[in-house]
């Protein structure tokens, strides 16, 4: 590959703080778990932060936490990472879809109404690729509803709408922390919460289901182990220390591709709607209606041969084959969706990218059109 989809930004203050934590008597539960979840809260201006070993773990907690699970309903959006919705079933509760806003790609607000019954719970919006563009009104129909949010701002780290940033828009949020996200730890999430009692029964969920008193071997719930080690808490604390800088990269990249494709209507290219401050968790552009699933996959290709890394973020989620034989989902169930995933093309996007490879890039991707 002459250029990747994505690539960790990792200095050597990132190498520094690991290799003291490895120096020092404590890789886990260690005085980094707290310093990480403590510096966290304080970015997201959210009262209780709690560390796990992945946003997906992070997610299952949340449900857990908040009593969700068997004869219960979720809506969430098809136009997601598969974990959004696996957490759903994990906890026993059922996944109930609805399409998505053609633009924002998040859920469509105007449609979520329609889904509610007497067994919805719960709404898990996503702020994909890290727009938060539809949270202020998701929010006024879950209250109205009385539905709890739970937050997927797994993609959306640094993003804000109005000001308000996201991981604050949830009852709960969680964050991830995988090599692709805005920030890494190499594997690891944070759960956000304003509620003590929710916070409270996450950090025991994490740990075995051990009380907050009582000792090691006493477990006063069943738990599990999803605690994020000291030496990944010590690389997120330099990573959330650069999360500034590192926007400001980011955008930079995006504007360098907003740039070279601005004026080619073959392509839809992402940008900031009114009242959002994005930080980019990828940069996806789509190819423009009048091209097909298969256009989209001979341009994959060509780009890929041509050293460039490229990924069809997302496939839907009710298509995956273990979705279909549980719930018998079909195509053309949410046509907004199944359009979008079929046209989008994520193209190489990191904080280091420079701009004649933006260039090479968008050159390739040209290149890969013309020839079709
Ligand atoms: C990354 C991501 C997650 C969680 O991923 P992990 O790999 O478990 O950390 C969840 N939801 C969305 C939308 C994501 O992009």
């Amino acid at each position: 590959m002459r250029i990747y989809l994505s690539r960790p930004d990792i200095t050597e203050k990132e190498i520094q703080a690991v290799t003291d934590v490895l120096r020092s008597p404590n890789l886990s539960l260690g005085p980094k778990l707290p310093e990480f979840e403590n510096a966290f809260a304080k970015y997201s201006g959210v009262k209780r932060a709690v560390a796990v070993n992945s946003g997906t773990s992070g997610l299952y907690l949340c449900l857990l936490a908040l009593g969700i699970g068997k004869g219960d309903e979720v809506i969430t959006t098809p136009f997601t990472f598969i974990a959004t919705s696996n957490v759903i079933m994990m906890a026993g509760a059922e996944p109930v879809f609805v399409d998505i806003d053609p633009v924002s790609m998040n859920i469509d607000v105007g449609a979520i109404e329609r889904k509610i019954t007497r067994k919805t719970k719960a709404i898990i919006p996503v702020e994909v690729f890290g727009n938060p563009a539809d949270f202020d009104k998701i929010c006024q129909i879950a209250e109205k509803h009385k539905l709890i949010v739970l937050e997927d701002c797994c993609e959306a780290l640094g993003s804000a709408l109005n000001g308000k940033k996201a991981g604050t828009f949830g009852k709960m949020s969680v964050f991830a922390f995988y090599p692709n996200k805005q920030i890494t730890t190499g594997e690891g999430g944070m759960i956000l919460t304003d509620d003590d009692d929710l916070a409270d029964m996450c950090v025991s969920l994490r740990n075995q289901g051990r009380a907050k008193a009582g000792g090691w071997l006493s477990h006063e719930r069943l738990g599990y182990n999803y605690r994020l080690s000291d030496i990944n808490c010590a690389l997120g604390m330099v990573q959330l220390s650069r999360v500034d800088e590192m926007k400001t990269k980011r955008q930079q990249v995006a504007r360098w591709y907003q740039e070279n494709l601005a004026g080619d209507d073959r392509f839809v290219v992402p940008t900031e709607p009114a009242g959002c401050d994005i930080n980019w968790f990828v940069f996806v552009i789509r190819l423009a209606d009048r091209f097909t699933r298969q256009n989209r996959e001979e341009i994959l290709q060509k780009m890929r041969e041509a050293g460039v890394q490229v990924s069809n973020y997302f496939t839907p989620v009710h298509l995956q084959p273990f979705m279909v034989e549980q719930f018998g989902f079909k195509p053309g169930d949410f046509s907004v969706t199944e359009s979008i995933a079929d046209r989008t093309i994520a193209l190489p996007y990191y904080n280091n990218l420079t701009k004649d490879e933006v260039k090479i890039v968008c050159d390739e991707l040209r290149r890969a059109v013309d020839s079709l």
